[in-house]
């Protein structure tokens, strides 16, 4: 329905602050981008360029590929919901979501109809008649999306709108709203700091760090194979590992990646090893997510890291092993009598087979 393109855009606001540092990116039609990143890195700042609230100060913005930069807010199709759901409190849920079709003109007897669909298709058709106050806070989370749906609109922009609700029903919501929007084939985009909204809802993610951004693609490319560093540390709970190694090429046999006082032995037929030899003499940032740390009995042949584990965690179904090589592992309990054993200071080392999801330079992962 609608495509936004931004073209090297820049917001520098009159204080100073660099709000968004020369982002281009692409939002395709029926797509559901979700701007994601630390909170003042710029993503709202983003959406209300797109919106028109806000003007790039260099930079250009489009929409169906025409230059709307300087295109009135009130003329560009957008939907817009806040966090703040900002309903009119003296009106009924029935008049606030036909509001935007009242103020352009809809008859009522059309705009009753398809405010009742609209509210069929959300859950809350037999509310209509209440007030706002008579809501619960997920309740008046689906007026205000339906206020945003009943005028059809091109593109929806939302601005961390399940921030203030409770966890339980931020997920059933958002599995609704991603449904729903995916359903009327709105393009979004779709702004939050929380990166399992993030990984659930998009088609793709557009991380956001400092104005810059950092990456963008499907939430298994950002998450399996991070662009930068931050990006890296910033996806994943827990934290992916990441380590120092030096590379050392030993040629027609396999690649050294020296860990301090061990190391990894990658054979020349494992792409990892190509992937990383041409950095032969020098130290590089190896990651590993926990879960691709799967633990092997003592002695176990083959290629493997060792560290001892510090402590545990539990987490029902699995613990998560806090290694003194500065990794972290997932162990499943079934695994519990020797982890056990080990927490409780038998000091017996595990012995972990690695699988390394990506290799990347040096960089900084600083917040
Ligand atoms: P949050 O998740 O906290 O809303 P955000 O990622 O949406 O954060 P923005 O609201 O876009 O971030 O803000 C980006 C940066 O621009 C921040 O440093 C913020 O303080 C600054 N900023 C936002 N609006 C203004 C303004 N009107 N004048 C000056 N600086 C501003």
């Amino acid at each position: 329905m609608t495509t936004v393109a931004l073209k090297d855009v820049t917001k520098v606001f009159p204080d100073g602050t660099v709000a968004v540092d020369n982002v281009s990116l692409d939002v395709n039609d029926g797509e559901f981008m979700v701007l994601l990143g630390p909170s003042g890195c710029g993503k709202s700042t983003v959406l209300r360029m797109v919106a028109g609230l806000e003007d790039p100060t260099t930079g250009a913005i489009l929409l169906d590929g025409e230059l709307a930069n300087d295109l009135p807010p009130r003329d560009r199709r957008i939907a817009m919901v806040f966090q703040d759901f900002a309903l009119y409190p003296h009106m009924t849920v029935g008049d606030n979501i036909g509001f935007p079709l009242r103020l352009s003109g809809v008859e009522q007897g059309p705009r009753g109809e398809r405010v009742a669909d609209v509210a069929s298709a959300l859950g809350i058709g037999d509310v209509l008649a209440r007030k706002p106050s008579q809501l619960s806070g997920g309740q008046r989370q689906r007026v205000a999306m339906g206020r945003a749906i009943v005028r059809r609109p091109g593109l929806f922009l939302m601005d961390e709108p399940l921030s203030n609700l409770d966890s339980g029903l931020r997920a059933e919501l958002r599995a609704e709203i991603s449904g729903l929007v995916r359903e009327l084939g709105v393009s979004t985009i779709y702004v939050t700091h929380d990166q399992a909204e993030a990984l659930t809802m998009a088609d793709r993610v557009a991380i956001m760090r400092k104005g810059v951004l950092q990456d963008v693609g499907t939430p298994t490319q950002v998450y399996g194979r991070p662009a930068t560093l931050y990006v890296a540390a910033f996806l994943g709970s827990p934290r992916m590992n990441l380590l120092e190694a030096s590379v050392y090429v030993h040629l027609d046999r396999y690649v050294a990646l020296n860990l301090g006082e061990q190391a990894l032995y990658l054979p020349w037929d494992d792409i990892r090893a190509r992937a990383v030899a041409h950095y032969h003499g020098e130290r590089i940032v190896i990651g590993m997510r926990a879960e691709a740390l799967t633990p092997v009995a003592p002695g176990t042949p083959g290629d493997v890291l060792q560290g001892r584990i510090r402590y545990l965690e539990h987490h029902g179904h699995e613990s998560l092993a806090f290694l003194d090589i500065g990794a972290t592992a997932i162990m499943v309990d079934d695994l519990g009598g020797p982890v056990t054993e080990t927490a409780n200071g038998s000091g017996r080392f595990r012995r972990f087979g690695h699988v390394m999801q990506r290799l990347t330079g040096r960089g900084s992962t600083d917040a």
